[in-house]
């Protein structure tokens, strides 16, 4: 394997792992301020992006490289406003989907096109997080400064349960 895609793909590891972190962090952010929906949200999203990690540990493995773990920056973020995280994850996503262009396109510069095939399934997923987190900016925008229409937001956020990824 080519070492910038190498490189690139190990660091992908550690940048889902954060990504993981970061929506740990806002889940406990809304458990504390009593949003107990939106922290169960956010901590399935979390588990989606431990799983993305392994995604890239199982690519890598499969194709005989070694892998490095690095170490996870601390979340620093703070929030003033329930529609901060919701704003801070549509961010988030934009910079993830600008990480997973920047592989396919140091995969498309050396022909690796193994490389680029197992990029689709995220170029894909990266279309419906950036989709999933405007709705929820636009939600929140909508409804949340109405008290019972936060509580149904919160209530159709809790009910968003966990499910393994497909193949
Ligand atoms: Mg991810």
């Amino acid at each position: 394997m080519d070492k910038k895609v190498y490189e690139l793909l190990n660091d992908q590891i550690n940048k889902e792992l954060y990504s993981a972190y970061l929506y740990m962090d806002f889940a406990n952010y809304y458990e504390y301020e009593g949003l107990s929906g939106f922290a169960n949200w956010y901590m399935i999203q979390a588990q989606e992006e431990r799983d993305h990690a392994l995604k890239f540990i199982a690519y890598l493995q499969e194709n005989s490289q070694k892998i490095q773990l690095k170490a996870i920056d601390q979340p620093n973020k703070t929030f003033t406003d329930f529609i901060g995280p919701l704003e801070a994850a549509l961010e988030h996503e934009k910079y993830v989907t600008s990480l997973i262009n920047d592989i396919y396109s140091a995969a498309a510069d050396v022909k690796d096109y193994r490389t680029m095939q197992f990029l689709e399934w995220f170029i894909e997923e990266q279309g419906e997080e950036e989709d999933t987190a405007d709705t929820m900016v636009t939600r929140m925008k909508l409804f949340g400064g109405d008290a019972k229409a936060l509580y149904d937001l919160d209530q159709e956020c809790a009910s968003r349960s966990y499910s393994a990824p497909a193949e």
